[in-house]
């Protein structure tokens, strides 16, 4: 397993419509075992493969809380080609952030719930409803394979306002 660079905004990749998996090679697992890693040196929840440059229809996530003794055990998930079959009409609203979007969180308002359809690392089909961090999660990684990222749902102001705080930053990056 490797970690991978993670791309951060401005980088255009993260707009770019993400290809189904077509097959499960062994590229497509190893590409899985190092986005678990990277997601979780990173820390964070959630990870799609374009945010590691991969224009692939897959995600991982983990959203492990802590038991009654505070350990957490890791709960690796892979989802590969997941579509959102239906949503509700009630909503909810978290405060997201997003790994290629650093340091910057907002309340973003979704449906509450989704009934998701995925196929797990193992070829195997399954449908899930989706509630709570789940479905924020669900819903915020499979944006990311339509090139979709969750300051869209911000104001104009505020969504240029962050997009220019990173293009400043990757500029004196690349000075
Ligand atoms: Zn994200």
């Amino acid at each position: 397993m490797a970690i991978r660079e993670i791309i951060i905004l401005p980088d255009r990749q993260l707009r770019l419509v993400s290809k189904p998996v077509e097959k499960i090679t062994s590229e497509v697992r190893t590409l899985a075992d190092d986005m678990l890693e990277t997601m979780y040196a990173a820390p964070g929840i959630g990870l799609a493969a374009i945010q590691v440059a991969q224009p692939l229809r897959l995600i991982t996530m983990d959203l492990a809380r802590p038991d009654e003794n505070g350990e957490t055990k890791p709960l690796p998930r892979v989802f590969i080609n997941p579509e959102i079959l239906s949503h509700s009409e009630e909503t909810s609203v978290y405060e997201e952030g997003c790994l290629s979007i650093p340091e910057y969180y907002e309340q973003v308002e979704r449906p509450a719930k989704v009934r998701v359809r995925f196929t797990d690392i193992d070829g195997k089909v399954h449908e899930e409803d989706a509630a709570g961090l789940y479905a924020t999660c669900i819903q915020h990684e499979i944006d990311h394979l339509n090139g979709v990222l969750f300051i869209d749902y911000l104001s104009k102001l505020k969504r240029d306002r962050v997009f220019k705080k990173f293009e400043k930053a990757a500029k004196r990056a690349a000075e």
